[in-house]
């Protein structure tokens, strides 16, 4: 059996580090918060290249109070400075469009929820652009059509383990005094142009959930910023709103990570690079094996490393035109693919209100049908990748 990750495995190659961490905080008796916290927030800093970086209790947290934290769903004519954090939870998801004064943060329709959760949690209304065909991500020629005197920010997502095309975003951002907030969840080591991702924009969001590149035991999140204020500020967020104990300048959130899945991330955190080039490897591995099958298209096409960047292989989308078959060919094998993801946010129910029909976002609506995601973890083997890649060529072949 092949599956989409194998986290057994990660967890005995570092058993002996990993139980040490554990019995170490077991035996402290500091559970959340604490040096563990700290330690983890200073070497994921240094990692990214930034001065700061505030760990929360999940990606979506991140990236909820990144948006806060930017200044993101505060009406400028709300009057009651940053008193109130909780808004009407929902109300943003685009019931009514525009014309109400909620501010609108601009995405991709082809990512995870929790990346528009965490813009209406903030406040916010998620306005979405398509995708670019051969990188999944924001297009950012289709960016500026959609900007209205209520865009805030722009919200890119690093989808698959490659970053956004960012330096048309962020020149485009500059020019209308907007903020951009890197969803960099799946993203941990990729690079734009030689940078992190996670030191592009005002703020980003990682994601420690287990499957990530960086996964904790449960669930955890991180913020990175060069703004000391906007760290300051997530700080507050994730621990009740409080600027000292007790004293709290505003309502917020019980979202602080655990000590425990800190020192665990701490031993994985030295492992990240070394993961992340062989996901490299195995990738070039599908590539080299599928290449002339790709050439002849439409048959089968594979994920591309852009030019502005160095793609850190989170998932392994492959585009074919009929995915059914496929998908039956390699589970009769023991190998198990993913769909990531079969239904683009605006087609969700949760987003009906919006009136956002077929036909809104072609590219993101067509990744949609066509993406089979194709196993791909630091622990697989080379001949396993052989093997899938066998019975994908056979399944092709008979198609
Ligand atoms: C995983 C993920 C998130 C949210 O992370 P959680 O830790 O599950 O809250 C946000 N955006 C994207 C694109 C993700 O893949």
């Amino acid at each position: 059996m092949i599956n989409q990750a194998d986290l057994g495995s990660q967890y005995k190659a570092l058993k002996a580090d990993i139980d040490a961490a554990v019995e170490r905080v077991l035996a402290s008796g500091q559970y959340v918060g604490g040096p563990e916290v700290e330690g983890l927030e200073r070497e994921f800093a240094a990692l990214v290249g930034v001065p700061h970086a505030v760990a929360v209790a999940s990606g979506t947290d991140a990236l909820r109070f990144a948006l806060m934290a930017a200044g993101i769903g505060k009406s400028d004519d709300a009057g009651g400075g940053s008193g109130s954090v909780r808004r009407e939870r929902g109300a943003a998801a685009g019931a009514v469009a525009g014309g109400d004064g909620v501010p609108e943060v601009i995405t991709s329709p082809m990512t995870f929820i929790a990346t528009t959760e965490a813009i209406s949690q903030a406040g916010g209304r998620p306005v979405f652009v398509d995708i670019d065909r051969a990188s999944f991500t924001l297009d950012p020629a289709k960016v500026e059509k959609a900007l209205t005197p209520r865009t805030q920010a722009i919200l890119p997502v690093h989808l698959y383990g490659q970053t956004a095309d960012m330096d048309p975003i962020l020149t485009l951002a500059s020019h209308r005094g907007l903020k951009v907030i890197e969803d960099a969840c799946q993203a941990h080591g990729a690079l734009y142009k030689g940078r992190e991702a996670g030191s592009l924009g005002d703020a980003a969001a990682f994601s420690f959930y287990p499957t990530k590149n960086l996964g904790a035991c449960g669930e955890g999140g991180i913020a990175t910023t060069f703004e000391a204020e906007i760290a300051r500020r997530i700080r507050q967020l994730r621990d009740h709103g409080q600027s000292e104990k007790y004293r709290h300048v505003e309502e917020g959130y019980t979202a602080r990570l655990h000590a425990l899945q800190a020192a665990i991330l701490r031993v994985k955190l030295r492992h990240l690079k070394a993961w992340n080039e062989r996901r490299r490897l195995l990738a070039s591995r599908y590539h080299r094996n599928l290449a002339d099958l790709a050439g002849r298209t439409p048959l089968l096409s594979l994920p591309q490393e852009m030019s502005w960047g160095s793609h850190v292989y989170h998932l392994y989308p492959v585009r074919v035109r009929d995915r059914e078959p496929l998908r039956r060919a390699l589970r009769e094998k023991g190998i198990d693919t993913g769909i990531h993801y079969p239904i683009p946010l605006h087609l969700q129910p949760a987003y009906a209100g919006m009136r956002l029909g077929q036909g809104s976002f072609p590219e993101a609506e067509a990744a949609a049908r066509e993406v089979v995601t194709l196993p791909l973890y630091p622990e697989l083997s080379e001949p396993q990748i052989d093997q899938i890649c066998e019975v994908l060529r056979a399944s092709l072949a008979a198609a």
